[in-house]
């Protein structure tokens, strides 16, 4: 069965979409930790980062790279940290958050609450910026 992120690729289901391209696809983590949390993806499936072949680890670095310069320049905090976590869905990704302090990148605090038009609006500000 085709994981919940290849679905959004797939556009079997809605995203806030960042960004693409063939291989990549950068969209608004629907239970943000801090305003901006992106996830950067592979559009191969494949569960673990660490098992992406280096060619397409590396890619998604790359890519990764070119999202959190858009965030930078659409949001304002301190720096963009970047994580990766794993435990909810089997389909590799980086988590790109803006953070101001640690506790924007505890994936336990508190997660900020926004609505649609909210998330529509700031994924076209960072898509813009891309
Ligand atoms: P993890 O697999 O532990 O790295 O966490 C998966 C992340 O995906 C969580 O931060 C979820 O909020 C996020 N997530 C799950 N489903 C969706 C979705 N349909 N759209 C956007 N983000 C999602």
């Amino acid at each position: 069965m085709s994981s919940i992120f290849t679905k959004i690729i797939n556009q079997e289901i809605p995203s806030y979409k960042i960004a693409e391209d063939n291989n990549y696809y950068a969209f608004l983590d629907i239970n943000p930790n801090a305003k901006g949390h992106t996830l950067v993806i592979p559009k191969n499936e494949v569960d673990k980062i660490f098992d992406l072949d280096s060619e397409t680890y590396a890619g998604l670095m790359q890519f990764a790279h070119k999202v959190a310069k858009a965030l930078e320049k659409t949001i304002v905090c301190n720096r963009i940290g970047m994580t990766v976590v794993g435990l909810e869905v089997p389909h590799a990704h980086v988590h790109l958050i803006p953070i101001n302090s640690v506790s924007d990148i505890n994936f336990t605090s508190k997660k900020l609450k926004m609505q649609h038009d909210d998330f529509v609006k700031l994924a076209k500000e960072i898509s813009s910026n891309f």
